[in-house]
């Protein structure tokens, strides 16, 4: 049974059922779930209640907004393993860093977890069609559940879109659209599509309140994964940020549960190219301002967040409510920290996802991040979805005779 109650405007805390709704209709602010009194399993164990009859997140279906189980939508997302890094930094070791490989979701990327739940709350309301404004892995994401759920689904994608993504999609049978410009046009023309045509949105920006909720249960199975143990630090790529104040919510849900009594606090990581939440906590400001020029490999978070900069803004308040930091990675230390990734972790991941790695590093080297602090690095999307940063690399590969001689000559230059 979910304990969820209805939606609460995060701004003028008006409240509303569980229907399709999106931004606050009173005043246009953030809508989030809100629950009754969380409880966990029965007896002093300190455990949440899962139902063992569904698999991935969806056992945590206690704590999430869809209300009857037959609208459940899944590909059996989320429960996602944690993996100790064996990274050998320069100058230093990182043995109490942790990878949470979210690669292993069905479509490959974390968007499996808001989308999944999205989808299910759409379903539960009776709705006819999805939308997705997406850099990519939302979209894809979207096109893969509403496959499953037999439902039509239009996905806008900004021009750059990586065509990895856009070939997933095609194969999932989305109706896909490119639109002119960077991320936010998209964003801003799906909403105007959804509301005169009836689909349901998904767009994962805070938009869809009920996206966060999939989001969320990263920290429910890294409780059980760490034993009951917090993080003091837990690194997250963010484009809009959801999935970073996501997490932390799920571990707020956690401490009201009594099951912790900290909190983690939470790193945003940003591509200088595509930066408006790292400028805004850099120069100290409350309010995050929308970002001009797009310029960044990293095509997962580059989100301008045009039009909708209080998203940004709400994401920048858990970041200092958590007394975390924001902090901003060059696109070339992202290639090079994706080789790292590969070669020391056997972690193929797309460029986006590789940012966490050299942000770690660059925290660890101003002493915020110290030797023995527990964190966690939320790696979010597989390398094959976004190979055009790399692919010169390939130039350097010889191709030869077939004869023993040649691989001989090779082999000398290999050293
Ligand atoms: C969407 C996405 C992010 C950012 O997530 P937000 O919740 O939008 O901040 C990070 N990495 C990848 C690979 C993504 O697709
Ligand atoms: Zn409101």
């Amino acid at each position: 049974m979910s304990l969820a109650l209805g939606l609460r405007c995060v701004n003028c805390e008006k409240e509303y059922p569980l229907k399709i709704l999106y931004n606050c209709p009173n005043c246009g602010g953030i809508l989030d779930v809100f629950y009754d009194k969380l409880r966990g399993k029965a007896g002093n164990e300190k455990r949440l209640i899962v139902d063992e009859s569904i698999q991935g997140l969806w056992t945590y279906r206690e704590y999430l907004p869809v209300l009857n189980k037959e609208n459940i939508c899944s590909l059996i997302e989320g429960k996602t393993p944690l993996i100790r890094s064996k990274i050998d930094f320069d100058s230093f070791i990182a043995e109490e860093l942790f990878f949470k490989d979210e690669t292993r979701n069905p479509s490959g990327s974390f968007k499996d977890r808001p989308t999944t739940v999205a989808i299910s709350k759409a379903i539960e309301n009776g709705i006819q069609g999805v939308i997705t404004a997406s850099s990519g892995n939302a979209g894809t994401a979207t096109a893969a559940y509403a496959a499953v759920a037999s439902l039509p689904s239009i996905i806008l994608v900004p021009e750059k879109v990586p065509k990895e993504k856009l070939m997933q999609m095609f194969v999932y049978g989305s109706k896909i659209i490119k639109v002119k410009g960077d991320y936010s046009n998209s964003f801003n023309l799906a909403k105007e599509i959804a509301v005169k045509c009836d689909y349901a949105n998904l767009t994962s920006t805070y938009y869809n309140p009920y996206g966060l909720e999939g989001d969320k249960t990263i920290a429910y199975e890294l409780f059980d994964q760490l034993k009951g143990l917090v993080p003091k630090y837990i690194l997250v790529p963010i484009g809009t940020g959801p999935l970073l104040t996501g997490i932390y919510k799920g571990y707020k849900e956690l401490k009201k549960l009594g099951f912790i009594n900290k909190l983690p606090r939470m790193i945003g990581v940003q591509a200088m190219g595509c930066a408006p939440i790292v400028k805004a906590y850099n120069e100290k400001r409350n309010k995050v301002e929308p970002w001009d020029l797009v310029d960044t490999i990293a095509s997962g978070i580059s989100d301008p967040l045009k039009g909708y900069s209080q998203d940004g803004t709400y994401t920048l308040k858990t970041i200092k409510n958590s007394n975390g930091c924001a902090i901003s990675v060059s696109d070339e230390e992202i290639l090079k920290s994706v080789l790292v990734l590969g070669k020391q972790q056997g972690l193929y991941v797309e460029p986006t996802s590789a940012s966490v790695i050299i942000a770690y590093e660059k925290l660890r080297k101003m002493n915020i991040i110290r030797e023995r602090d527990l964190t966690v690095s939320i790696i979010t999307g597989i390398g094959f979805k976004d190979t055009k940063p790399l692919m010169d690399s390939l130039n350097s590969i010889p191709l030869i005779e077939p004869t023993f001689d040649k691989f001989k000559e090779i082999e000398m230059l290999w050293g």
